[in-house]
């Protein structure tokens, strides 16, 4: 069984102001060792870590992500390959996926962590969900190996990576691109399901995940399925229309899945995405965020799960986080676990 890790063509480079650039390629043989040729002020992240005393809970201060880069047409898009005369963020000519720092970052310098963002596809007017299977994979391979560097900097306790689909969910770039923030602490979800999965193993003797996954992957809310992955709407989901994928076994992370499991999991992940594209007959706005288990507290939680969501609640009409789930954190969903099921099962015959 061969790593994630060890397979595929990446290319290391440095940008102007000092950030790390990686090109990861769907197979060997191409060039991109193009030099930035931009003259950008050093690179200084500067955000602040707070920890709110009534809750315990940290929170970012990052007021410098005010004047980040917004909406760009495709013009003027930082993710675009660098023309002549238009240098980007990315200095190759093409590329398959690329990786680099954040110019904006919410984490690194004194707060430690590192924000990454992830372009998918040198085309500005593709979706991930619309990608061939070599691209997904390349994808995985990118997140894989950037799981594995970002658990062995210094203080990282979550590498969370996440794609903000559509502008309804504050993408503010149009470019196929999602995002890994590598944090220095645990944050309040995580850290919540952590507690579950001690409390699990105390009373159960074993993994929280894998028992999850067992009975959701024998009921009634499964997606889709295949002999190593279950797509399922959760029991108690918090979103209306709301899928976890996972692996049936216990694997911590993407760096830690065997070879040649994940094109056949990034092949279930771009299903899933069709099916919310299927769900409203129009590309729908998501949130797809990977829960890896936590680097520090393997030993109580090492089972991975995708959270996929849309803030849709039906055709045209939104899902707004009010007083209840906004300042209380108690959601009310409007739509049956069941029912959404069903949906996403008819969505796939549509897409
Ligand atoms: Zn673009």
């Amino acid at each position: 069984m061969s790593s994630v890790l060890e397979t595929g063509a990446r290319t290391a480079g440095v940008l102007s102001d000092g950030r790390e650039i990686l090109y990861f390629d769907d197979e060997p043989g191409h060039d991109r060792t193009a030099s930035d040729t931009r003259d950008l002020a050093p690179f200084t992240p500067g955000a602040e870590l707070r920890r709110d005393p009534l809750t315990g809970q940290p929170v970012l201060i990052a007021a410098h992500r005010q004047t980040r880069t917004v909406s760009s047409a495709g013009g003027d898009c930082p993710l675009c390959p660098s023309r002549p005369g238009h240098p980007t963020e990315v200095p190759a000519a093409d590329y398959h996926v690329a990786v680099f720092e954040n110019r904006f970052p919410s984490l690194g310098g004194a707060v430690g962590g590192r924000c990454e963002v992830v372009s998918f596809s040198a085309d500005h007017d593709r979706s991930v969900s619309g990608l061939p299977a070599d691209r997904l994979t390349t994808i995985g391979r990118a997140w894989a190996d950037r799981t594995a560097a970002l658990s062995a900097l210094p203080g990282v306790e979550q590498v969370f990576v996440f794609e903000n689909r559509g502008a309804e969910v504050g993408a503010t770039l149009s470019h196929p691109h999602g995002q890994i923030y590598a944090y220095p602490y645990l944050p309040p979800v995580q850290a919540a399901v952590l507690a579950s999965a001690r409390a699990h193993r105390a009373e159960h003797g074993g993994c929280l995940l894998c028992s999850v996954v067992a009975a959701e992957a024998a009921g009634p809310r499964v997606v889709a399925a295949t002999d190593d992955f279950v797509a399922y709407v959760p029991e108690a989901a918090r979103w209306p229309y709301e899928v976890h994928l996972a692996p049936l076994a216990c694997v911590p992370d993407l760096a830690a899945l065997p070879g040649e499991l994940l094109p056949r999991l990034m092949a279930l992940y771009g299903d899933v995405l069709r099916r919310f594209d299927g769900l409203f007959g129009d590309p729908t706005a998501y949130m797809a965020c990977w829960h890896q288990a936590p680097v520090l507290h393997r030993a109580d939680l090492s089972h991975f799960y995708v959270q996929m969501f849309t803030t849709r609640r039906a055709a045209g009409k939104w899902k707004f986080l009010a007083s209840s789930e906004s300042s209380a954190g108690a959601f009310i969903n409007d739509v049956s676990p069941e029912a959404a099921a069903a949906l996403f099962r008819a969505a796939g015959d549509r897409s």
